[in-house]
């Protein structure tokens, strides 16, 4: 798919930019946000089974000065494909040298492909996202992502060659996400870790029920209770922040909270 500009504006807090190499990805998360590119371009099959590569020349770095860009908003840099044809690399070999930071998000161990290369950038930051310890819910939730124990060892890794590292804990799916767990097995690789909660406002409210029906059929309906009543919603997940900020306290790490999407955006809005 022949693409004009590889890099575009993004809304995520901790961007300016956003470059996503492929439409689609391949790791089929239930929850996958990104879904909704399926109704502006023309992808056909099944979310998260199909990837379309995207053709480009050459990346226009002239905005990009002092500006940081995330790699990716809407697919995985570093889904199997990469190793293949090597989209991501393309791309990040265009900001060596250059006064731009650069923000790295995959579930996957393949991100290690590239040490060579985030070396020779002026500034990079490497997440790790996972969402439990426990592979057997993994497995259900992130079918063709990287196994927990392999993505504990690509942080443990990526620690080793000193990169500066976060691991981001998302979503949270209430009653399953076991995230105290989580933290106490990242803790010793990564000097921060990011929190979200489950967001269900895309098409995979639907999935995300079904998959609770069918799997954990004890918190189905709580779960739903959760996302159809504010007031219930904000409690549930203020006694998980609370719960969240005592862990990482304990462990002296650094946190950041995303539960609040509205406010969220909003408050990146008046930034400007
Ligand atoms: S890794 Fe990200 S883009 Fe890929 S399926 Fe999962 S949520 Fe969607």
């Amino acid at each position: 798919m022949k693409t004009k500009n590889i890099i575009t504006k993004t809304q995520i807090p901790a961007a300016d930019f956003a470059a996503n190499p492929y439409l689609g990805c391949i790791h089929g998360c239930i929850y996958c946000y990104a879904e909704f590119m399926k109704r502006f371009r023309n992808i056909e099959g099944e979310w998260g089974k199909n990837v379309v590569c995207k053709e480009f020349d050459r990346v226009n770095t002239k905005s990009l000065t002092n500006k940081t860009i995330i790699l990716s908003s809407v697919t995985d840099p570093y889904q199997p494909i990469e190793r293949k044809m090597r989209l991501t690399r393309k791309i990040l070999t265009n900001f060596i040298g250059k006064p731009i930071s650069v923000e790295i998000l995959t579930k996957s161990k393949f991100v290690l492909d590239d040490i060579d290369l985030f070396k020779k950038l002026n500034s990079i930051r490497i997440g790790l996202s996972l969402n439990c310890a426990d592979d057997k819910i993994r497995e259900k939730i992130e079918p063709r992502a990287s196994s927990v124990s392999d993505r504990l060892e690509t942080l443990k890794l990526l620690r080793k060659e000193k990169f500066n590292l976060y691991a981001f804990i998302s979503p949270l799916f209430p009653f399953i996400s076991d995230y105290e767990n989580v933290i106490e097995k990242i803790a010793p690789y990564t000097d921060e870790i990011g929190f979200e909660n489950l967001n269900l406002r895309g098409a995979f409210r639907k999935r995300v029920y079904d998959f609770y029906a069918e799997f954990y059929p004890q918190y189905a309906d709580a779960l739903k209770s959760i996302y159809s009543d504010k007031g219930y919603f904000r409690i549930y997940w203020d006694n998980v922040k609370a719960k969240i900020i005592k862990a990482c306290k304990e462990r002296k790490i650094k946190y950041k909270i995303f539960f609040y999407h509205d406010e969220i955006m909003a408050q990146k809005r008046t930034r400007g």
